[in-house]
């Protein structure tokens, strides 16, 4: 065993070497296996806690009924709704298999080898995988120092000291995920406006309908200005379709076209494009969401402020809190049934990532957090 890992290493080719795989967060089955519990909360992926609109519901059950059929590469109808509803042309969009999947198009199209991708120290760990893995070279910026008024977000002027004619592809957060962090609309705005024309301005919003930031922009109003310009956008998260991965890009036509050539021909699956054309439509759902999300995050802060615990700005469903020895609160709320997220591995050792849960997940969560942290000071 041990012989064929160095064999099949060394036939690897070499971006793939480098990489670790991505660690998402402890599925609740696992824990459930581990532990033997049977009440358990997980706060760790940043899902939607309220579960999935039943309008998404019904539309993917519909659509399974002619799952013989392989779904519509081109994701018409789909299309047309996200275009209606952003209010731009259907052939600026790109479906994606979750917008992972879409930032991996970007690599595939933009980067390989000699090219270099430029993204934020504490950004979200895709952006590194998705560049090395295409044997391309990441250049990752200092974050804002811990004093700053976004503490550990980007620094738009360290990213952009990096830019050099070997760079193909810029990824930014807004916000970023796991610090919350998000950039103001100015220095935004400036940032992709001084960037080059050979590089890709990607603008990862997974986020950005939780915002209440009047400054936090919207991308896609860059959109006609910028012909570089790449805006993601994901049903994973407010919409609460996760599971079902899907995603999407906004991008110029002709870039759209590019990643269209590369796209696997069924990326998206029929109960996934239905259910999202159906979630796209439900406005209520999605307000809601934010509502609750918004109002539950205030409530959270306040009551880990009130522990004596570090809380990074957040406009997104989830807070980024400094624990201390993070490993031994993570395994402690793991004993107590609650699975949130530690960060180590995005260079925050002493951090903790939680997302914004149901009112009673969170007072469970508040509860076992603080058994932890006063018992061991
Ligand atoms: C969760 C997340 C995504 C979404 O990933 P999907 O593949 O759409 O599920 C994208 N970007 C960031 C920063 C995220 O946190």
């Amino acid at each position: 065993m041990t012989e064929l890992r160095s064999t099949f290493e060394q036939v690897a080719v070499e971006g793939v070497r480098s990489l670790q795989p991505y660690e998402p967060g402890k599925p609740m089955e696992e824990l459930q296996r581990e532990y033997g519990l049977s009440d358990i909360i997980k706060l760790a992926s940043n899902e939607n806690p309220r579960g999935p609109g039943p309008q998404a519901v019904a539309a993917a059950r519909d659509a399974m009924a002619h799952a013989n059929r392989y779904p519509d590469g081109n994701g018409f109808r789909l299309k047309q709704a996200l275009a209606a509803h952003h209010g731009v042309a259907p052939e600026t969009i790109t479906l994606g298999n979750g917008s992972n999947d879409v930032l991996a198009l970007v690599a595939s199209t933009f980067l390989g080898p000699g090219r270099e991708a430029v993204f934020s120290e504490h950004a979200f760990a895709v952006y590194a995988i998705v560049t090395r893995a295409v044997g391309a070279t990441a250049r990752v910026a200092p974050a804002q120092a811990p004093g700053r008024a976004m503490p550990y977000g980007h620094d738009v002027d360290g990213m952009r000291a990096l830019v050099s004619d070997k760079t193909r592809v810029v990824f930014v957060a807004n916000p970023n995920n796991p610090t919350g962090t998000w950039l103001e609309r100015a220095e935004l705005e400036e940032f992709l406006r001084a960037l080059p024309g050979h590089v890709i301005a990607v603008v990862d919003e997974a986020y950005c309908e939780y915002s209440e930031d009047p400054r936090q922009p919207d991308a896609l109003q860059w959109l006609n200005a910028l012909p570089n310009l790449v805006v993601t956008r994901t049903f994973s998260k407010v919409h609460g379709l996760a599971g079902l991965r899907v995603g999407y890009s906004l991008a110029h036509p002709a870039v759209a076209d590019l990643f269209n050539r590369v796209r696997q021909p069924f990326n998206v699956s029929a109960c996934a494009q239905a259910a999202a054309e159906a979630a796209i439509a439900d406005n209520a759902y999605v307000r809601d969401s934010v509502a609750m999300n918004n109002e539950q995050r205030v409530w959270l802060r306040a009551e880990l402020e009130g522990l004596g615990l570090e809380v990074l700005p957040s406009s997104a469903n989830f807070l980024c809190v400094r624990v201390g020895d993070a490993d031994a609160v993570y395994a402690g709320l793991l004993r107590a049934g609650v699975i949130v997220r530690p960060i180590a591995g995005y260079g925050l050792p002493e951090w903790i990532r939680v997302t914004v849960g149901l009112p009673q997940e969170n007072q469970r969560f508040v509860g076992a957090l603080a058994a932890l942290v006063t018992t061991g000071r």
